[in-house]
C-alpha cells in the first residue's frame, strides 16, 4: 500500500481509490511532538477502543469515515478531505482551559463548551472563532455549524455509554472532513485525543498520564480497553 501520510500517532495508506487504511502506532508524543516515546501495543489498544466508539456513534446515528477494524491496529476508512480543525467538547474544566480563563479545576461545565483549534503544529493549534476559520477559508458558516452539532452529538452519546462502564468524559477532540458533499466524523477518539476520568476514584485514565509523567501509561489505557470492549 502507499503510504499517504504520516502523522505523530498514526500513518495513513491508501488502499484503493476512495479508501484508506489508518495504522496505529505505538508512538505517543506531547507538546506538539517536543516529548515522545514509544510504548508497545499502544496502538492496537487505541484502535480497539476507537473502532468500539465509532460504532457505538454509528449506531447511534452519526456518520463517520469508520469501515471496519482490520486487528490488531488498522482501521479501514472512507477517503475524506480533512478539515484542517480540531474541535474540543469540554464537560468539566481541566487542562488549557484553566490555564487560559478562571474557571476552577474539575468545575463541571452546563451546557459543555465547544471549542475549535487550527490544526497547525507550526502555529501549535491555536483556538480561533468563526471569523478566523472562514477567513482563511478553512471551512463555510454551514460548515461549521454542522460541525458543533455533531460534536454534541457525539458527546451525548459517548458520555451515556462511558458512564455506564464507570468513566467520565471530560473533554475530547475530533476531527471533520468532507465526503460526498458532507461532513462526516473522521480521525480517531481514544485516550489520546480525550480525558477520562475513573467515575468513581477520579483516577486519570488518557494521556495526561503521559503528558504529566504519572506513569503507568499503558496500564491505564489497557483499562479502558477493557470497560469499553467489555
Ligand atoms: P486541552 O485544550 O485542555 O489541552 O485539550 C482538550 C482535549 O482535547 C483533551 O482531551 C486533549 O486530549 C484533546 N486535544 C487537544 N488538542 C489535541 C491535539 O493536538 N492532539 C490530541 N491527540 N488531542 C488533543
Amino acid at each position: 500500500m502507499k503510504l499517504l501520510y504520516k502523522g505523530k500517532a498514526k500513518s495513513v495508506y491508501e488502499r484503493d481509490p476512495g479508501t484508506l487504511v489508518m495504522e496505529f502506532r505505538d508512538d505517543l508524543t506531547a507538546g506538539d511532538g517536543a516529548k515522545r516515546e514509544t510504548k508497545a501495543g499502544k496502538g492496537a489498544i487505541n484502535a480497539g477502543i476507537s473502532a468500539r466508539l465509532f460504532q457505538v456513534l454509528q449506531d447511534g446515528g452519526i456518520e463517520t469515515h469508520f469501515l471496519r477494524f482490520e486487528e490488531p491496529n488498522r482501521h479501514v476508512v472512507k477517503k475524506v478531505e480533512i478539515v484542517p480543525l480540531e474541535v474540543i467538547c469540554r464537560n468539566i474544566a481541566t487542562g488549557s482551559l484553566v490555564r487560559r480563563y478562571p474557571f476552577k479545576e474539575g468545575q463541571e461545565l452546563h451546557p459543555p463548551i465547544v471549542e475549535m483549534g487550527y490544526k497547525s503544529d507550526e502555529y501549535h493549534d491555536p483556538f480561533l472563532n468563526d471569523a478566523i476559520a472562514m477567513a482563511l477559508k478553512l471551512c463555510t458558516r454551514e460548515e461549521l455549524e454542522r460541525m458543533r452539532e455533531i460534536t454534541l452529538r457525539v458527546n451525548d452519546l459517548l458520555k451515556g455509554f462511558l458512564l455506564e462502564r464507570g468513566i467520565i468524559l471530560v473533554d475530547f477532540k475530533v476531527e471533520f472532513g468532507r465526503w460526498d458533499g458532507r461532513i462526516i466524523l473522521a480521525d480517531e477518539i481514544s485516550p489520546d485525543t480525550c480525558r477520562f476520568w475513573d467515575a468513581e476514584t477520579r483516577q486519570v485514565m488518557d494521556k495526561d498520564r503521559f503528558r504529566k509523567d504519572m506513569g503507568e501509561v499503558l496500564e491505564y489505557y489497557r483499562e479502558v480497553q477493557r470497560r469499553v470492549l467489555g
